[in-house]
């Protein structure tokens, strides 16, 4: 049996890839972190100082902890370190960390509101399939009436919707195992601490909402376990994936990038082969354009002429009107009238993209997977770079 967490499946749910590439292949990223990613844990660890000197009732100033923010900082800090928006740099998101912690500070002195139950905890829950699940809470609290708060801090730029907490499964996981530790808790609250906005997000799940999300974890990792192909899933977090060299989607670009003379970079093969492919296309197009334009100029001269061939040196034109068949937008009825005329099998086939996504999914019982068989083939479709198109 393994172990997962909420970014282990989530993760897979970004792009089976990555996930290969991080838990599988256990390949080193070629990034270590990202600037928001090195902000953040740097805040964290701040506010689980304040909160481990409170329980031995040190109480710390502002400065006390903006000082040990910036000494882990500038101890820490490495230029290899992932800026990905551009227009900002590392001092931007350092200030940043320490206005978190001044208004959190500000909001919540002198922190003896809950009684501290945990902090950064490491604990692990076992799921009914036997895999183990690791719980891992910011700051788990609880109030004298007994109501419990899992607390997670967020260092994001965007404020999260309510909609966004009710549906999050990282906390509601973790209530699963605050129920089952703590028998006298009357509620559980899920709180998202937005530390930019200095606003909290509480949210609460009844039992049967969480034996319903325990169901769709489980179903998750069953279809990590069975997936053979681990497909890329490119998308505007690819951004951040630290494995861009050694992916299939990415692995190219990089290699140009590091060709900073423009020459190289023409000298490339792969370059000149995708301007050869999209030179084509363009001319295919606009000779598809001229022959639509020509054959609605020889059915105008056909129609003046009132004839049906039109004819050249070597070759002739045929020009016919026909009836083109429209359905009706519900096809329910004419379905059944084909089946109940025993024509369905005559004029239905078999839709190859849907069943070729079902196989992959697992969604086909064994009797129907096993009768089809896959063969090597290739797709090769153009579109435009992202840098480009900006
Ligand atoms: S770069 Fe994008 S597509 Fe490639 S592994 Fe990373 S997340 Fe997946």
């Amino acid at each position: 049996m393994a172990e997962y967490s909420h970014s282990k499946i989530s993760t897979f749910e970004q792009c089976p890839k990555k996930y290969k590439f991080q838990y599988i292949d256990k390949e080193t990223p070629e990034i270590e972190t990202t600037i928001e990613a090195f902000m953040g844990d740097i805040v964290h660890r701040t506010l689980e100082k304040l909160y481990k000197d409170k329980k031995f009732q040190k109480e710390n100033s502002k400065k006390e902890l903006l000082d040990f923010y910036n000494k882990i900082w500038d101890k820490e800090f490495s230029e290899e370190i992932k800026v990905v928006k551009k227009e900002f740099n590392a001092k931007n998101y350092k200030k940043m960390g320490e206005k978190f912690i001044l208004d959190y500070y500000d909001r919540f002195y002198p922190f003896d509101q809950f009684i501290i139950l945990g902090l950064e905890t490491e604990n692990k829950m076992i799921l009914p399939d036997g895999n183990k699940w690791h719980i891992r809470i910011d700051k788990l609290v609880c109030d004298k009436e007994g109501n419990y708060y899992i607390c997670d801090y967020k260092t994001n730029s965007r404020m999260k919707l309510q909609e966004e907490a009710d549906s999050d499964r990282q906390l509601a996981m973790y209530s699963i195992w605050v129920r089952d530790k703590f028998k006298d808790a009357k509620s559980i609250k899920l709180v998202w601490h937005m530390l930019a906005f200095n606003k909290d997000i509480i949210s609460e799940r009844t039992n049967e909402q969480l034996e319903k999300l325990q169901k769709e974890v489980i179903e998750i990792i069953r279809k990590i376990e069975n997936e053979k192909e681990f497909p890329t899933n490119p998308g505007p977090l690819c951004d951040y994936c630290g494995f861009r060299h050694i992916c299939p989607s990415f692995k190219h670009m990089v290699e140009l990038e590091a060709k900073e003379e423009v020459k190289k970079f023409k000298e490339d093969e792969g370059v000149n082969l995708v301007e050869e492919l999209a030179n084509l296309q363009r001319k295919k197009f606009e000779l598809e354009e001229e022959e639509e334009k020509l054959k609605k100029e020889l059915i105008l001269f056909a129609k003046q002429k009132g004839i049906d061939i039109v004819y050249g040196s070597n070759f002739k034109a045929l020009v016919k009107d026909y009836k083109k068949i429209v359905l009706p937008e519900d096809k329910e009825e004419i379905i059944f009238l084909l089946k109940k005329k025993k024509l369905w099998d005559k004029f239905s086939t078999i839709n190859y993209s849907r069943l070729n996504s079902s196989i992959k999914k697992g969604e086909l019982d064994k009797e129907i997977s096993e009768k089809i068989s896959f063969e090597e083939d290739w797709r090769v479709s153009l579109s435009k770079r992202k840098e480009i198109e900006e």
